[in-house]
């Protein structure tokens, strides 16, 4: 790498904001994951969604598929939505972008009948903190006494064809949810009522297990990260990558490995790349980029495929020499035409600040 290197070719596009589901245990994050992922794959399309590591990438065209009416594919031009698989709070505290949270916008499961919990209220600390954007899922409304189930329906159909006395059994609860927040500061409304969701936070009542409200949600996600976010999701899709390591982890036939989030640019088979370690930057060179196999190929030897190049927003599988040191958390950056010493300095100032932020949370 030198200065003397030909800039970048120009290929600006948009990326899929990152969605990371944050809540109480036992509120529903895991089973709503698995329901959009399950609902996707039974629109039956092939590539309706794609497995990442660590990941889901759900394309337009399937949210679309899944929200109804709510989505119309025309009214968009990001790519779709990349949730990130391992929810909980710990895990998003501890992953950070540049100067901020890895994900662009977060889902805060809250369960309608057990409304707000510590790690419901520790959420919203670090969201807060974060400055993420977020909605909350009111979830398990089918729980509500009462309740008659519209599997996979928007919740205002659903809602309307309840009983006078289910509906408000969920209104007190809801109710209440929105009061809760507003104790936290911050002003919040059922979802279809907020006209500006930078200054309002939506409440989407639904159901993880009935899918009832998914549409409304998947339709709160695409239009405020549509009308919010889209000048942060342009990026130059085929310069040097950026991303977070989510997981260190030792793998037969290719010792240690990092599993990475990738937000901005591309990393390729053979880009050097420096990764954050205990002890420091690890500079390394890529040897594989390995994405897990589609479950029907399960049986082969072979858990993972290889790929050439890989362009954010993404979940990848990289394997390279001397990662044993790589901590989960840190950042990850392709050098590519830079200087070396420029990235190393980069993900030093990084690695600093992660250790600030946790000497801060004691
Ligand atoms: P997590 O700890 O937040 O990931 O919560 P889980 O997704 O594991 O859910 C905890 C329990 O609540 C499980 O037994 C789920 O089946 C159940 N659950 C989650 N969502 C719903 C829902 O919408 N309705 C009902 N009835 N049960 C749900």
């Amino acid at each position: 790498a030198d200065a003397d290197a030909p800039p970048a070719t120009e290929s600006n596009a948009l990326r899929t904001p990152i969605v990371a589901v944050l809540g109480h245990v036992d509120h529903g994050k895991t089973t709503l994951l698995d329901k959009i992922r399950g609902s996707a794959v039974s629109e039956g399309e092939a590539g309706a969604i794609t497995q990442h590591i660590g990941a889901t990438a759900v394309p337009l065209e399937t949210v679309s598929q899944m929200a109804g009416s709510l989505v119309k594919p025309e009214d968009f031009d990001l790519p779709g939505l990349l949730f990130i698989d391992t929810p909980g709070h710990h895990s998003f505290s501890t992953l950070r972008s540049r100067g901020g949270a890895l994900a662009d916008i977060a889902i805060v499961v809250v369960d309608v009948n057990d409304g707000f919990q510590p790690q419901t209220l520790e959420a919203l600390d670090i969201l807060k903190r974060t400055g993420t954007p977020f909605v909350v899922a009111a979830n398990k409304i089918d729980t509500t006494p009462g309740w008659n189930p519209q599997d996979g329906s928007p919740i205002q159909g659903s809602y309307e064809s309840q009983s006078d006395s289910a509906r408000g059994r969920l209104d007190e609860n809801l109710y209440e949810i929105i009061g809760n927040l507003s104790d936290e500061g911050f002003s919040a409304d059922l979802y279809w009522r907020v006209q500006n969701f930078q200054k309002n936070v939506g409440v989407v009542p639904l159901s993880a297990m009935t899918g009832e409200g998914i549409p409304d949600l998947l339709a709160v996600l695409m239009g405020l990260s549509q009308r919010y976010m889209k000048e942060e999701m342009e990026i130059d899709i085929s310069g040097p990558g950026a991303g977070t390591v989510l997981e260190v982890k030792e793998e037969r036939g290719f010792g240690a490995t990092v599993d990475v989030v990738l937000y901005d640019g591309s990393v390729r088979e053979d880009d050097t790349i420096v990764v954050g370690g205990v002890n420091g930057p690890i500079v390394t060179e890529v040897r594989a980029l390995l994405q897990p196999r589609p479950n029907a190929e399960i049986r082969t030897e072979k858990r993972f495929d290889k790929v050439d190049e890989v362009r954010a927003a993404a979940g990848i599988k990289i394997a390279a020499p001397d990662l044993d040191d790589a901590m989960a958390g840190a950042p990850i950056r392709v050098v590519r035409d830079r200087s070396e010493e420029d990235v190393i300095d980069d993900v030093t100032s990084e690695l600093a600040e992660i250790e600030v932020d946790t000497a801060d949370e004691g």
